[in-house]
């Protein structure tokens, strides 16, 4: 089963909207950083600002989003793939969730942060070894893409915005401090 990325049939402007709506539209960055799919929403609009790209055919307005697991789409264009966001990253095969990795890249790139790896282990409650790969992966992540890095950030950067503007919001939940 499967249902189409944008539900509107107007065309690639509509497939645009849809990724950064999802992000953008009202949450705050407290918000993103416990979900696991504003997460996702995120690091979408900031790989494919114009919509899923098929990794295998690269067509790009093609995507149908699988109901089978969160955050799996398939292409309408080859029939033959499936893939996520972090599909071809870094962050691929990861065991961590979403929101721990956002949190992670919003504490080094927007707090301006640099945890140590016992830091990143005890606030995120993984294993030593995984705070180390996390680390490791994101510095891969901004060397290896880093237009989807700098998009991410710039992201980060609005919704923190937002929280500093609205009265009485609680700090950030995944704060390092
Ligand atoms: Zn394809």
């Amino acid at each position: 089963m499967s249902d189409h990325y944008s539900a509107s049939s107007s065309g690639n402007h509509a497939v645009v909207k849809g990724a950064f709506d999802r992000v953008r539209q009202s949450p705050t960055l407290g918000e993103v950083l416990e979900s696991d799919e504003l997460s996702r929403a995120l690091l979408e609009a900031a790989r494919w600002p114009q919509g899923p790209e098929c990794l295998r055919c690269g067509a790009l307005g093609a995507a149908c989003k699988l109901t089978t697991r969160p955050g799996l789409w398939t292409c309408k264009s080859c029939r033959n793939c499936q893939y996520s966001v972090t599909s071809g990253t870094p962050l691929h095969g990861t065991r961590v969730t979403l929101q721990a990795w956002v949190s992670l890249f919003h504490t080094q790139e927007v707090r301006r942060q640099r945890p140590s790896v016992s830091q990143v282990s005890r606030r995120l409650g993984v294993s030593y070894l995984t705070a180390k790969s996390m680390l490791r992966r994101l510095d891969e992540l901004r060397s290896e893409m880093p237009a989807m890095a700098e998009r991410m950030r710039h992201h980060l950067i609005e919704l923190s915005a937002g929280r500093e503007s609205g009265p009485g919001l609680p700090p950030p939940p995944n704060s390092f401090a």
